[in-house]
């Protein structure tokens, strides 16, 4: 015990750990009176208390501890600003036993303080506390690692919680009770304890941060990606902020014209997008729908043209012919006229490619002043093309019948859907199923896309479907259509067309008129003849430019000549040599060759079939481009011919003892049909009963087993091409003779038919027996 006094400083906002040293400056002439007293002692020793209330600049001895850390003076150095710069070194804790206070002046005698802590389980304290500082040194980004150097070199946890404790950025206040605090292990618990605190601090620090930088980088990602659609939408026009656009639905709603129940789709429609974040993704769907809405035309009707006369002059003016899809229109508009609100009819036009079928639609439209929607099926294998994607699916959109009718504009349009014999069925649906109920006159007037969801009501739609084949139109469908053929032309209705209609278009689409340009029928016959061979006139029509725009060509660089007349020459000089040629063969007769008739997308084309034989097992061979059914006829053909060889005056050695060899030629053509079964039997009879047969001779029929001869399709097309190679004898079907009867005469002319029932009425009237 020591009954000496001791200078008292009271650190108000720092804290001297024994073994450590404080560097500060006087604050106040009082501390300044104090250090200078202290400075001429001779220990240079003084307490340093830490009072409890700081708010006291001179404290209550009540609010002084009772524990103080004798310190000794090292330097004092005076400063030019009048303070006094200061170094402290702490020695120890002390136990203060008296406060004296004079006026400002405090003074303290103490005692020391007996520790007999060190030994218990100092190593572990130790490596536990020198872990938990690492820790805390590696996890706080703003204290030193210097101090773990020093660590190593004391050997008491009393000094070494002194040292961390000094070290650590921990406020005063905290700092104080590790002052007051004797018991060491304490103490290491308390570091521990603030140290975790901190980390624990630092980490939520930590994560904040992170927050908040995540949600700036959003929000600043999103911001930047709005600004680069407002720009774009900019750059195209397109702007517009959700509440204009807004207004501009709703102006658009009022005009629109359409049922109370779409009027309050569209209303409820318009209230969620209002409702709905601009930043939300449904926001777009919403807007798309809404667009779609108020754009179809629910109620909006063009009125028909009821003239019929003008209806047809103006149907005449673009098309040649086609009398019955002209007739069928006259007959729709006629009763119209009597009734109300007629339904339009669903008309399927059937035919080959080039004969005028869209063409001859779009002119109907224009005829009777309606709108025109066009879609092509070809190739269609989902249902969805048709009805619709629901809206659910990302990137829906209407289907092609609402995209048709919107794009038209009205509610009447004539609606031409080609191709409708190529659509395909697949694991994406059947579009013919979905296509029936937009050609069910009995359903079309609720019509339900998938995405626009509320009914259409398309009856008042003229639809005019196209197809090539008629057996390839969905079987549903062909129910609900009114087929009308439209035939091929034979090469002088071909020769009408051109005169009538392609050339004088054609010329005022060159900017020619006939003063210039001038065909003579000849050169029309060659061109339709030996540059073409297709059942329609589309290539015709391709043709007749591509001479004019090397008239025009001519015209223009050679002004001297001022008038062309296009014939045989002027055509060789600018086509070239024929394309195609029909010879008529003049050696009439030939053995192991027979003219069958062919219907092919061209129209019709004989179709000579060879056979020949040579030594062998009684083998059948087949080439050429033969489908199945063709190679089915032949070996019907084959077997009724072995089963009649005496019938046939055929030599029995002659079959068993060779292999026949059929070949049909013009491979181009993949004619795959059953019409073939007679002239193959004629061919094997002429091959081998070596009789010819001539070569002005054609015939076509579907030919069983026991010889009976079956109708065939396509007879007009047939003749026609048969005609165009210098055929005057035809077999046909008994069956057909309704067919051959209602052709015109000008097929007809000039040749012989022969309407046969079984085999035997060709054989004896080829071979003469
Ligand atoms: P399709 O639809 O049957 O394949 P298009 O209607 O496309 O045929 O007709 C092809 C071209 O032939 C069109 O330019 C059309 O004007 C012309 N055409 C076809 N048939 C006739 C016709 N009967 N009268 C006048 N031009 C025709």
């Amino acid at each position: 015990m020591s009954s000496e006094k001791f200078p008292i400083f009271l650190a108000n906002d720092m804290v001297l750990f024994p073994s450590s040293e404080v560097r500060f400056e006087t604050e106040s002439y009082d501390e300044r009176q104090i250090f200078s007293l202290i400075d001429s002692s001779d220990s240079k020793r003084l307490l340093v208390v830490n009072p409890i209330n700081i708010d006291n600049k001179f404290p209550d001895i009540t609010d002084l501890p009772n524990i103080a850390i004798l310190a000794e003076l090292k330097m004092k150095m005076e400063v030019p600003n009048g303070k006094s710069r200061i170094t402290l070194f702490g020695l120890r804790r002390v136990r203060i036993s008296e406060y004296f206070v004079d006026d400002t002046f405090y003074e303290a005698s103490f005692d020391d303080i007996i520790d007999n802590y060190e030994e218990f389980e100092y190593d572990n304290y130790k490596s536990v506390l020198i872990k938990a500082l690492d820790k805390y040194i590696t996890k706080v980004p703003y204290v030193s690692n210097s101090v773990m150097n020093k660590l190593s070199l004391i050997d008491t946890l009393n000094n070494l919680t002194d040292i961390v404790a000094g070290f650590l950025p921990i406020n005063f206040n905290k700092k104080k009770n590790y002052i007051l605090e004797l018991d060491p292990y304490v103490r290491v618990k308390m570091l521990i304890k603030d140290m975790n605190e901190d980390i624990k601090l630092i980490e939520l620090e930590e994560k904040i941060e992170n927050e908040v930088n995540s949600d700036l980088e959003n929000s600043q990602k999103e911001f930047y990606l709005r600004e680069k659609i407002s720009v774009i939408q900019r750059e195209l026009g397109d702007v517009g902020s959700k509440d204009d656009e807004i207004t501009r639905l709703k102006k658009k709603l009022s005009s629109l014209k359409c049922s109370p129940k779409i009027k309050d789709r569209i209303k409820r429609e318009i209230n969620r997008y209002e409702a709905t974040s601009m930043n939300s993704p449904e926001s777009g769907i919403i807007r798309e729908y809404l667009e779609w809405m108020v754009n179809l035309p629910w109620c909006r009707y063009t009125r028909d043209c009821n003239d019929l006369k003008k209806v047809i002059s103006s149907l005449n003016s673009t098309h040649y012919g086609l009398n019955d899809v002209k007739e069928r229109i006259l007959e729709y508009l006629a009763v119209k006229q009597n009734t109300n609100n007629l339904r339009s009819p669903i008309l399927c036009l059937v035919g080959p490619p080039g004969v005028g079928k869209t063409s001859l639609a779009m002119s109907i439209a224009t005829a009777l002043n309606r709108k025109i929607a066009k879609i092509s099926v070809g190739g269609i294998n989902d249902e969805a093309e048709i009805v619709g994607h629901r809206r659910t699916y990302v990137g829906a959109n209407p289907g092609r019948i609402i995209q048709g009718i919107r794009k038209s504009g009205t509610t009447n349009p004539v609606f031409i859907i080609d191709e409708i014999d190529k659509m395909r069925k697949d694991i994406k649906g059947d579009p013919a199923s979905s296509l029936l109920e937009v050609l069910d006159p009995g359903q079309n007037n609720r019509f339900s896309d998938h995405y626009i969801e509320e009914d259409f009501d398309l009856s008042h739609v003229m639809f005019i479907a196209t197809a090539n084949y008629i057996e390839q139109i969905p079987y549903e469908l062909l129910d609900r259509l009114e087929i009308i053929e439209v035939n091929s032309y034979t090469e002088y209705e071909k020769l009408d067309i051109a005169k009538n209609y392609l050339i004088p278009k054609s010329l005022h689409e060159h900017g020619l008129t006939s003063l210039e340009v001038q065909f003579t029928d000849d050169a029309i016959m060659r061109l339709i003849r030996n540059y073409t061979k297709e059942a329609g006139v589309r290539e015709l029509e391709r043709i007749i430019a591509s001479i004019l725009r090397k008239i025009v060509k001519k015209l223009l660089t050679d002004p001297s000549i001022a008038f062309y007349e296009v014939d045989n020459d002027l055509i060789t000089l600018l086509l070239g040599k024929n394309k195609f040629m029909y010879q008529e063969n003049e050696s009439d007769s030939r053995i192991g060759v027979v003219n069958g008739m062919a219907y092919t997308v061209f129209g019709g084309d004989i179709l000579p079939i060879e056979a020949t034989y040579y030594k062998g097992k009684g083998d059948l061979i087949l080439t050429g481009s033969l489908g199945d059914v063709m190679q089915e006829s032949a070996r019907i053909a084959y077997s009724y011919v072995k089963a009649h060889l005496n019938e046939f005056n055929i030599d029995d050695g002659l079959v068993f003892d060779n292999d026949i060899h059929i070949h049909v030629p013009e491979g181009a053509v993949n004619k795959d049909g059953p019409s073939a079964g007679v002239t193959l039997t004629t061919v094997l009879i002429s091959l081998l009963s070596k009789k010819g047969v001539s070569s002005k001779i054609a015939m076509t029929g579907e030919f069983t087993l026991s010889g009976k001869v079956l109708a065939i399709g396509g007879l007009r097309e047939k003749i026609i091409g048969a005609r165009r190679a210098g055929v005057k004898t035809i077999f046909i079907p008994k069956d057909n003779e309704a067919d051959l009867d209602s052709l015109d005469d000008e097929i007809k002319s000039g040749m012989e038919f022969n309407l046969v029932d079984t085999y035997l009425d060709i054989y004896k009237k080829v071979f003469g027996e």
